[in-house]
């Protein structure tokens, strides 16, 4: 029994089987509380120049928080059919049962899918001969909606018995709600291929996070645990400090979450988002959620910073929520024109996000808060939340 920290409770440590083998928890074996205070010390090593670092908010049940599950599909060498994690740096599958930190009715659809394929005669892709049909199977399911969607990802358009395979894959498990064909033809270690093809419901889940609902495409992005990803924003919508006036900025907006939810505090929000799919989203969650004051740009954050800068446009708050190497100097140097009296950084690259507070600090903007939260349990990745202020502003309470 290991003690979590900040909750006072007690917590079994369980043991992962194909640990050494995935590779894919990089703190499986160590307790808990061990991890938490390792990423505490990693993002003070990096961030505390900057600004006290807050103590990490752990989760209170570490295991299987993750809605996005992901197999690989293939064959061992007596021809068995397996499905599972690729070995670090190489494309051989290792086979995963019972991981500990995703979610258990994903992987359980992903077992009965292995288990359909002989009889629906479908083979698992070959990746050196370019033979078979079945890549990858996705899974994502929509934690307080329950919505679950499948995605097979295919080398080629054509799944036998399509209708047959629905039919069969339902009466395991009702809940699925959708099933989409994602056909990736290259020859490429990038998991989603281009062509959807819906075969079964809407072709997007749905799910409710901070009071507002989102609807999620094959290819959008969503946070992997959703529990943690409240505590999240309610601390970037605390550290924002809107007050309903403000113009707001979302860089890397996704599906629009943080713009929604910033926009019922906020006068004008404007999200900015290079996926297409996420764009799309974006919009219609803003239409049903009946949110008017959010409006949203497909395109690279940089290229619209610039823009906003070069028209001589204002903004009061910016929040950014970069991919894991962070944002650029385009980006920034517009940022820093653009001079909103408060940025709002959420970042899971501690290192990354470390080389943008030391531009953006140079370029008068001091660090308030930083606030580490755990969003990936037995992994080494760690989310913050960070607040910057123009040097010449009053920090903000609440
Ligand atoms: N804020 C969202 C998404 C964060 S993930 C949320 O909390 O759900 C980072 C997002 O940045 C992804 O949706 C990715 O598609 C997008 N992205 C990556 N590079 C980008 C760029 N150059 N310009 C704009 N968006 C980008």
């Amino acid at each position: 029994m290991i003690f979590t920290p900040e909750k006072g409770m007690f917590m079994e440590n369980r043991i992962c089987k194909s640990a050494k083998k995935c590779g894919g928890c990089q703190y499986q074996g160590v307790p808990y509380e061990e991890q938490l205070k390792k990423k505490q010390k990693q993002v003070e090593k990096l961030l505390g120049k900057f600004c006290k670092v807050s103590p990490i908010i752990g989760m209170k049940d570490p295991y299987h928080y993750r809605n996005k599950v992901h197999s690989a599909f293939g064959r061992d060498r007596k021809g068995n059919i397996i499905s599972g994690t690729y070995e670090a740096s190489t494309h051989n599958i290792i086979p995963v049962e019972d991981c500990l930190i995703e979610d258990e009715k994903c992987q359980e659809i992903i077992r009965t899918i292995r288990c359909m394929l002989k009889s629906f005669k479908i083979k698992t892709y070959d990746e050196d001969t370019g033979y078979g049909l079945l890549r990858h199977v996705m899974v994502r399911r929509g934690f307080q909606s329950g919505e679950i969607m499948v995605i097979l990802v295919l080398g080629s358009p054509i799944l036998p018995s399509k209708n047959n395979f629905v039919k069969a894959l339902r009466q395991a498990h009702p809940e699925i709600t959708t099933v989409v064909l994602n056909v990736n033809d290259k020859r490429t270690s990038m998991v989603l291929g281009e062509r959807e093809i819906v075969i079964y419901g809407p072709g997007f889940i749905r799910d409710r996070l901070c009071g507002c609902t989102f609807r999620i495409s094959p290819k959008s992005f969503y946070q992997v645990n959703p529990v943690q990803t409240e505590i999240l924003y309610n601390i970037a919508m605390k550290y924002a400090g809107l007050t309903g006036k403000e113009t707001v900025i979302d860089a890397y907006c996704g599906i629009g979450t943080i713009s929604l939810i910033a926009a019922r505090n906020a006068g004008r929000v404007i999200g900015v988002e290079l996926n297409k799919d996420a764009v799309r989203d974006a919009r219609i969650n803003a239409r049903e959620n009946q949110i008017r004051n959010v409006e949203f740009r497909q395109g690279d954050a940089g290229e619209f910073m610039l823009a906003m800068a070069n028209g001589g446009q204002h903004a009061d708050v910016v929040f950014m929520d970069p991919p894991r190497a962070g944002s650029d100097e385009k980006f920034l140097s517009s940022l820093i024109r653009l001079a909103p009296s408060r940025i709002v950084y959420i970042s899971c690259g501690p290192e990354s996000l470390a080389r943008d507070l030391k531009y953006l600090t140079k370029h008068g903007y001091a660090v308030k808060k930083i606030q580490p939260t755990e969003l990936f349990a037995f992994t080494e990745h760690v989310e913050c939340v960070c607040l910057l202020q123009k040097d010449n502003c009053k920090i903000f309470e609440r």
